[in-house]
């Protein structure tokens, strides 16, 4: 029987990984294994697949692989906001996609969000959540049209629950000089990413899931069955989910499907009295700008102010050493301080990073994987928390081959376009941010300073 392994540090991984408090992963995989489905990756997306198996079938012999410890991942590094946008935003989703589908794809991210909710609530997680709603804040005339556009857009399909507020409004909520209105969107929950995804491990073994942490997927074989081997044992499965995310492209049979981008985040200190007084937010709203390469902010449990976003990192390769960017953290610093003067002073304690999952065309996508016995999930973009609990559900009817609402979504077995073999990826990539990064400097060429 293998037994625990020491705790590695992981906490320059994200501030909910510092601050977690003690974790004891389990044990690796050691030895031979016979299970139904086996699942690489203890993320959101593993660990709600596996415990939306156990649910629905529960003789299944269900087992979650983890190269390093529940939570490594995007899941316990992330913003915390459960929210409805779906890929980059809905006028791109529209221009690629279409109509009808961006509206279906918002219609799964509100039954997403709503489904988080039920989920903390039916198993009592705790993640320090809590359901404030959600700001998209214009910060100059260009993005008021851009986020009004979008706001028409999705009327336009019927979608209601979303409304324009002026300057006043907004400001009356979270005082920034900088805010020229919002987008008010009441469904949106805030959560504590690293505490979310270890609740998730709890209710997926309670209902008789196998979770091995330390447990790297090192080879693949597709026979009959499938055989994943890892350091100290190996898996034989008639399934297999890939729940890979932005590590997907480091798989051969994945290889072209994603790359990772890194977003990185920095926290304050607490917020003293005084400074909760000049910025008000005593409702404490998840608030994300209208960027492409997007800001987002919001407040912990104990009042730090966490803010994300801005430029993203590219890596080269097989490269994912891309977690710390010196210059993003301050960028990041000097937009806390440009939107709450009030908050010139304050320290930053924590800075991070963590990589998300980017297709060619920047939207979600589960799919079969040679034929129906493997499947897997990419793209959620910078917007997977609330998504990958209900996509585990939907790779979880997958599996069990049964047709539902959810498989039957446009983004389930859509078609890929594949990213090129390096260096060619890396030109790609650095092309796609070079325009985003132009396209904002002309939204914001009035603002005091922009990156
Ligand atoms: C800094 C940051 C902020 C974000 N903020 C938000 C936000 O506020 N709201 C939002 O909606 N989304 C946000 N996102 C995106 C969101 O976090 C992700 O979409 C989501 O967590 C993806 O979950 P996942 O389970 O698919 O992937 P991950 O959590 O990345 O899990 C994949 C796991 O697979 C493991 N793995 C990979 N290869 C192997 C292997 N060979 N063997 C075994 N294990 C393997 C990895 O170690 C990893 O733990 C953010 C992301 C980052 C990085």
């Amino acid at each position: 029987m293998a037994q625990p392994i020491p705790m590695k540090d992981y906490s320059d991984k994200s501030f909910w990984l510092a601050t977690y408090g003690s974790y004891t992963p389990n044990p690796p995989l050691e030895g031979e294994l016979k299970v139904d489905t086996a699942i690489i990756g203890g993320g959101f997306t593993g660990l709600s697949t596996a415990y939306h198996l156990k649910k629905f079938e529960p003789s299944l012999r269900v087992a979650v692989l983890e190269s390093e410890v529940v939570g490594y991942g995007a899941s316990g590094r992330n913003g915390g906001f459960s929210m409805t946008l779906f890929g980059l935003e809905p006028a791109v989703t529209k221009a690629l996609f279409g109509q009808q589908r961006t509206g279906e794809a918002h219609r799964y991210m509100e039954r997403a969000v709503d489904y988080v909710d039920q989920l903390i609530k039916e198993h009592n997680i705790q993640s320090d959540y809590w359901f404030p709603g959600f700001f998209r804040v214009a910060t100059t005339p260009g993005y008021v049209k851009r986020i009004q556009h979008d706001l028409e857009l999705l009327t336009s399909m019927g979608i209601s629950g979303i409304e324009w507020i002026d300057a006043d409004q907004v400001r009356s909520e979270v005082n920034s000089p900088l805010f020229l209105g919002a987008w008010w969107e009441p469904r949106c929950g805030l959560l504590n990413p690293a505490k979310q995804v270890r609740e998730l491990k709890r209710i997926a073994q309670d209902y008789g899931a196998l979770v091995y942490e330390n447990s790297p997927v090192e080879e693949i074989k597709r026979e009959r069955q499938f055989i994943l081997t890892t350091p100290l044992g190996k898996i034989t499965a008639d399934k297999l989910v890939f729940a890979t995310n932005a590590y997907s492209h480091l798989i051969p049979l994945l290889r072209s499907k994603q790359i990772p981008a890194f977003t990185h985040m920095v926290i304050t200190e607490p917020l003293q009295e005084e400074h909760l007084q000049s910025i008000g937010w005593k409702n404490r709203q998840g608030i994300e700008d209208a960027r492409n390469l997007v800001h987002y902010f919001r407040l912990t449990v104990d009042n730090r102010l966490a803010m994300g976003g801005s430029d993203v990192s590219i890596a080269y390769g097989r490269d994912m050493d891309k977690d710390k960017n010196p210059t993003t953290f301050q960028t990041l610093e000097r937009d806390v301080r440009l939107l709450f003067p009030a908050l010139k002073d304050i320290q930053f304690t924590h800075r991070w990073g963590g990589p998300v999952s980017v297709p060619v065309d920047m939207a979600p996508a589960i799919g079969y994987l040679g034929d129906q016995r493997a499947i897997y999930s990419v793209g959620c973009v910078g917007h997977g928390v609330a998504m990958t609990h209900l996509n585990g559900w939907t790779i979880a009817d997958l599996i069990l081959e049964r047709k539902t609402d959810l498989t039957d979504i446009w983004f389930v077995n859509r078609r890929i376009i594949p990213w090129p073999p390096e260096p060619l990826r890396l030109a790609a990539s650095h092309l796609i941010r070079g325009y985003m990064r132009i396209e904002d400097r002309l939204y914001e060429r009035n603002l005091p300073a922009s990156n």
